[in-house]
């Protein structure tokens, strides 16, 4: 959407309100001045009020107001949500009705998805290195994992054709992100869940609008005219418009079966990323999965936020073969089986001052203490 598009679209929204009876202020746009799309945050309206504008003469030796400087946009300017925006315009003496508050309320709601829905937006693939450069620079990026170090991301870059896929805004914002990766076995591509920033993300329609825009522009890139499924998400033809779909009720596949899970060539790395759907990466065949453990004993666990594998940190029962944290003071080193044991399986005994695994103790009721049944007979 250009500028002047939202100045257009606030002198209707302006009129509507007007229409129903409800009093704007008479000389807002005299005091509210260069209201736009703010750069970085393509979700925000950037202005600065005259009286602002005043002070800053008066106060900030030598200032001349330039509103094309972004370091201006960023020091001086005012950015707001256009629903907020849009309530300035109100006239505050006017008092209105209970009624006419709610359809205040109502109508600011549309102006705020008719701003979201039409940001202008461009497609950008990232691949290698480049994902973790997109994480890692904190604006780009949605999420729990923005902003965090190169290091954490080195397990995206060995991974076999994938992709991060995104829709940017015209400061380099990102939008909209989802994996993509390509399976050489199946010859199929698949798109995992998407991500969306907080303000597109609390509105479902909205949502999908962007992700139907996500899809729509993956298509084209990958040259296909479908996609196979992602994780709890694939495409339906509902509304005639391609969206994602969060709906297993309807037949729709779930996750890819094993041999369509993305291939990490090189699982060394010194820290790890919390990565979404993905749980774990089997060390030895470098398949991510989105379970904790499937199949492979040796697993990377992903399941923090701060870089560290969580199942370095967990010590394996020899008798029941769960794992627990070392720090849960749930599982012992035993030195009669030379290994660990956990609490559920095994007894303390006094005598040998141990853990030993239940199915060699034996319950001296006289002494009311467990023992190894060997050392009674
Ligand atoms: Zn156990």
């Amino acid at each position: 959407m250009r500028n002047t598009n939202l100045s257009e679209m606030i002198k209707n929204y302006e009129q509507t309100l007007n229409c129903l009876g409800i009093r704007t202020q008479k000389n807002w746009a005299k005091r509210l001045l260069f209201a736009r799309r703010m750069k970085g945050n393509a979700t925000k309206i950037s202005y600065i009020s005259k009286s602002k504008i005043e002070g800053l003469k008066e106060n900030v030796k030598g200032f001349i107001l330039n509103p094309e400087c972004l370091e201006q946009r960023q020091k001086h300017f005012t950015a707001e949500r256009p629903n907020k925006f849009l309530n300035r315009l109100i006239d505050t003496e006017y008092k209105h009705t209970s009624t006419e508050h709610s359809l205040i309320e109502k109508i600011a709601e549309t102006f705020n998805k008719q701003f979201l829905a039409n940001i202008e937006n461009n497609f950008k693939f990232f691949k290698g290195q480049d994902i973790g450069e997109a994480y890692n620079e904190n604006r780009a990026i949605i999420g729990c994992m923005s902003g965090k170090s190169l290091s954490y991301f080195n397990v995206y870059a060995e991974t076999e054709g994938l992709r991060l896929a995104t829709l940017v805004d015209e400061s380099g914002t990102i939008l909209i992100r989802a994996l993509l990766w390509y399976c050489k076995k199946s010859k199929k591509y698949f798109l995992d869940n998407s991500y969306e920033q907080s303000n597109i993300n609390g509105d479902e329609q909205l949502r999908r609008t962007y992700q139907g825009k996500l899809l729509k522009a993956v298509l084209k890139a990958i040259r296909r005219k479908r996609i196979d499924c992602a994780f709890n998400s694939t495409l339906s033809k509902d509304d005639k418009q391609i969206c994602f779909r969060d709906d297993e009720s309807k037949g729709i596949k779930t996750y890819p079966s094993a041999d369509m899970q993305p291939i990490c060539n090189n699982v060394e790395s010194e820290f790890y990323p919390y990565s979404d759907n993905f749980k774990s990466i089997c060390k030895h065949s470098g398949e991510w999965a989105t379970e904790e453990n499937s199949g492979d004993n040796d697993y990377i666990l992903l399941n923090d936020t701060n870089g560290t594998d969580c199942n370095a940190n967990r010590t394996e029962c020899c008798d029941c073969s769960n794992t627990y944290d070392d720090e849960d003071d749930y599982i012992f080193y035993s030195e009669y089986h030379d290994a660990s044991i956990c609490d559920d399986c095994a007894r303390y005994c006094e005598d040998r001052e141990d853990y030993i695994s239940s199915n060699d103790t034996s319950y001296d009721s006289y002494r009311s203490v467990y023992v190894l049944a060997d050392d009674i007979q």
